[in-house]
């Protein structure tokens, strides 16, 4: 037994994901009331982080909350779909996986009226067939990158439809925002929700989105208060700190988020992430290929954050995340009726290169 194989396993799931010993030594900072100057500082540098991570943000308003990355998402669709007792009409969704159903689910829940445009989970997204509904729609909700099966979804050619049609684009960026480029089109109006403990390398327990200005000039759409977003861009007038938070925020979590935030710019913000990720996605596509598993997606489809991989005849899904656990990695399995079928691996959080060498050796060993 080396010493390696008692370290905690590098999780290779999209989030929670492995933090870096920096950002883990963030969270033993002093305790802090919300409500004190030294808070602000920390979600000042929060959110001057986060829209400097992609140019496609940079006039966003940011809005951190507490929760995991379905409550940005749930926040979002709450806020910026009109209710339909203040605005006639409907909300386009895009749906080619869990994730674009569960906005779905969503707008179902706070009784929104919703034409869901359905593609099969292996397929792209029918962009004529949205074109075909979007008139007269008051949002259009579509996932970034779906992490059911790793497709990076065509966001630019939805954005370039939302803006045609003059329908605010809604977009569930998870598990891309840090990593993959946002939709940049000229008179677009959109709002992005992401957490922090994805492709940002944070902690779960901070989400937050992302909108533009213009969204905030309609009246709330929120059958909710916690997932209001107006409260959060205006916090109560009686609080004395400029920089507070309507509800008390994950104090800890935005200790770890500054941290990795810092760390994404030092490391070369967007691009540099994209990379390393692309990199490391590229050796376990290869090395996978070279064992007979198929990648469930062609590589032009993919993200560079996350790859499926049908599993070969006889090979059990249990059997090669045990055995991969055993060599210090933890994998994810498929959703749904791929669920036995494929394996899924993300490259989210502190990997290194020689990680995923060792990766390459442990899945060669299986062989
Ligand atoms: C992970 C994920 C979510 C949900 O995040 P939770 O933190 O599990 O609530 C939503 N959308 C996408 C695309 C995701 O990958």
């Amino acid at each position: 037994m080396t010493s390696m194989l008692n370290a905690p396993p590098k999780l290779l799931n999209p989030g929670p994901v492995t933090l870096t010993d920096t950002v883990r030594a963030s969270l033993s900072q002093p305790d802090l009331c919300h409500r004190e100057p030294e808070f602000t500082t920390v979600i000042e540098a929060v959110r001057a982080g986060l829209v400097a991570v992609d140019p496609a943000v940079a006039g966003c308003v940011p809005l951190v909350l507490a929760g995991s990355g379905t409550a940005a998402v749930e926040a979002m669709v709450q806020t910026f779909v009109p209710r339909q007792d203040s605005a006639e009409g409907f909300a386009v969704v895009v749906d080619n996986g869990v994730y674009g159903a569960r906005m779905a689910a969503m707008l179902e829940a706070s009784g929104k009226r919703a034409r869901v445009v359905t593609s099969a989970w292996i397929d792209g997204i029918d962009l004529d067939a949205v074109a075909a509904v979007l008139p007269g729609a008051t949002a259009l909700l579509a996932v970034h990158h779906e992490t059911t099966t790793g497709r990076l979804n065509d966001v630019d050619g939805l954005a370039r439809l939302a803006a045609a049609h003059g329908v605010p684009l809604l977009l569930d960026a998870v598990s891309s925002f840090g990593a993959e480029a946002l939709p940049r089109v000229p008179g677009l109006v959109a709002a992005y929700a992401s957490t922090a403990n994805k492709c940002l390398h944070g902690i779960t327990g901070a989400c937050f989105v992302l909108a533009d200005e213009a969204l905030f000039e309609r009246p709330s759409g929120a059958t909710s208060v916690y997932f209001d977003l107006h409260r959060y861009r205006s916090p109560s007038s009686s609080s004395a700190s400029v920089g507070a938070t309507p509800f008390t925020p994950a104090v800890h979590s935005l200790y770890a988020l500054r941290t990795a935030l810092d760390e994404y710019a030092t490391a070369g913000g967007r691009s540099a992430r994209h990379e390393r990720y692309r990199r490391h996605s590229l050796q376990i596509r290869e090395t996978f290929a070279a064992l007979g598993f198929r990648p469930l997606l062609p590589l032009s489809s993919t993200s560079v954050c996350l790859q499926t991989f049908w599993l070969p005849d006889g090979v059990s899904y249990a059997e090669i995340h045990d055995r991969l656990k055993d060599r210090g990695f933890v994998i994810y399995a498929g959703q749904g009726p791929l669920a036995k079928r494929t394996v899924r691996i993300a490259v989210m959080g502190d990997l290194r290169d020689d990680d995923i060498d060792r990766l390459t050796t442990a899945l060669q060993e299986l062989a």
